[in-house]
């Protein structure tokens, strides 16, 4: 008999434990955004149905990574789990010295802080936004070099995180001396979770080599990207996904990452270098903010997860199911009526709102507009990538300058939600569509100097 090709996609597990939703309808929802001030990172979590605020420390742990937790070495020096941490870690990106962080961000913050003078400059295909804090907060100059084809979120191109090649040459003609070193981002979170090809990181490679400017991975989603490659790259379609990554690693110098995404964590990350001098310094920093240099922050149970998680998500069938299930939301939400970025990225879909809600200028933050309403009405936390989050303001006029564009971002943590969950928001999304030219703009009443997003608050300016 030949075998259908079926449509439905099935999570390639099954579930061992549960936790109820917390179901709520649009009164108390518009109640619970009045008293957060209309940012849903203020939302208390029991308020919240469907939760895709984000992917980071969301993840189901696999039976495999609880049972690690078990044998988890709590010694404070030389934990067993801090060796197969590292052992582990090595193993994919090639580079022996491994530094664990309590998070992504710690990372940037020792690397920041051992390898950046202030008034040097930082390039990143397009930097994470507590990579960019990180870096100004230290006196230096984040660059941005995207992709030209980022500038049109509806246009189909393989690898739209790329690194634009030309301007990183003329940048480096013009003042390779400024700068202390690249960040290449895999996948590119801000510019909607697209990948980065092989070509592009081998290439960034050969142009930082003649300057001798070192190449540093933020590996936050390694895996999501090496399947892509594996999907899109012309010579990579019989690659293993873990030879993939190990390849990408090798074009480095260092990696730094937040397993709190690809490795199914729910806390911690690391930095794993080439050189041992660098390291060195790092580990004689570290101890006054993360800890002794084998636990960093990280309990011995969370090493042992991760060191688990690590390697758990080279796996083919799973990563065929993530990003074949993202975009089955993002082809429902298109089909409902919403500009949505294309082609969707790994862990997220993002909606252009800019384009779905034209009745609003940028500094009437669009994004921010649409993702409140959609918390109203589906009961869906998701976050603005907009001129909130990476717009600014010149606090020497007040100025508030917009950001290049307005999303929000429907991140989906891995293996939480199934898609009769998926389905059901898809619905909803239908019955507000016809709607969505109605809302209101939003002003931002207070704000912070850094990382504004995560405190500010907002009133609807009708
Ligand atoms: C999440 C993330 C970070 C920061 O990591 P935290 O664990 O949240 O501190 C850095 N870079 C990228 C690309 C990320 O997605």
């Amino acid at each position: 008999m030949e075998m259908p090709k079926p449509k439905t996609i099935f999570e390639p597990f099954r579930i061992k434990v549960v936790e109820p939703l917390p179901i709520t309808n649009p009164a108390q929802r518009l109640q619970a955004l009045k008293k957060a001030h209309y940012n849903l990172f203020t939302l208390p979590a029991d308020c919240v149905t469907f939760d895709l605020l984000t992917d980071s420390g969301t993840s189901a742990m696999s039976s495999t990574q609880w049972a690690g937790m078990m044998v988890g070495d709590e010694s404070y020096a030389g934990a067993k789990s801090f060796f197969r941490f590292a052992e582990s870690i090595s193993d994919i990106t090639g580079h022996l010295q491994v530094i664990p962080t309590h998070q992504g961000r710690s990372a940037e913050a020792l690397l920041t802080q051992a390898a950046l003078k202030p008034g040097q400059v930082v390039i990143g295909n397009t930097h994470f936004d507590t990579t960019r804090a990180n870096i100004e907060s230290k006196g230096g100059i984040a660059l941005d070099l995207p992709d030209p084809s980022t500038q049109d979120s509806s246009r189909e191109e393989p690898f739209k995180g790329n690194i634009d090649l030309a301007a990183l040459r003329a940048t480096l003609a013009e003042r390779a001396k400024d700068i202390a070193f690249l960040i290449m981002t895999v996948t590119n979170n801000s510019v909607g979770g697209q990948p980065v090809s092989m070509e592009n990181i081998k290439k960034t490679r050969e142009l930082l080599a003649q300057h001798k400017i070192p190449l540093f991975i933020d590996a936050a989603r390694f895996a999501e990207n090496a399947f892509f490659i594996k999907r899109r790259e012309r010579g990579f379609e019989h690659r293993s996904i873990k030879s993939i990554a190990q390849e990408m690693f090798s074009y480095s110098d260092g990696v730094l990452m937040s397993a709190k995404k690809d490795a199914f964590g729910n806390i911690g990350g690391f930095l794993a270098l080439r050189d041992e001098g660098l390291a060195q310094e790092i580990r004689s920093l570290m101890v006054i903010t993360e800890g002794f240099p084998t636990y960093g922050g990280l309990a011995g149970r969370d090493m042992e997860a991760l060191a688990i998680g690590l390697q758990e998500i080279l796996d083919e069938d799973y990563l065929s199911y993530r990003i074949r299930s993202t975009q089955y939301f993002g082809e429902g939400i298109e089909a409902a009526g919403f500009k949505v970025v294309k082609p969707f990225g790994g862990h997220a879909v993002y909606i252009d709102a800019g384009q779905s809600l034209p009745h609003l200028k940028a500094l009437e933050y669009p994004g921010q507009s649409l993702s409140v309403a959609l918390y109203e009405h589906i009961g869906i936390r998701s976050v603005e990538v907009g001129s909130v989050m990476l717009g600014r303001k010149n606090w020497e006029t007040g100025e508030e300058l917009p950001a290049p564009k307005e999303l929000v971002r429907l991140a989906i943590p891995r293996r939480v939600y199934t898609q009769s969950h998926v389905d059901y928001m898809i619905e909803i999304f239908g019955y507000i569509a016809p709607q969505i030219r109605n809302l209101p703009g939003y002003r931002i009443d207070y704000q912070p100097q850094f990382l504004r997003h995560f405190t500010a608050r907002f009133s609807p300016l009708r």
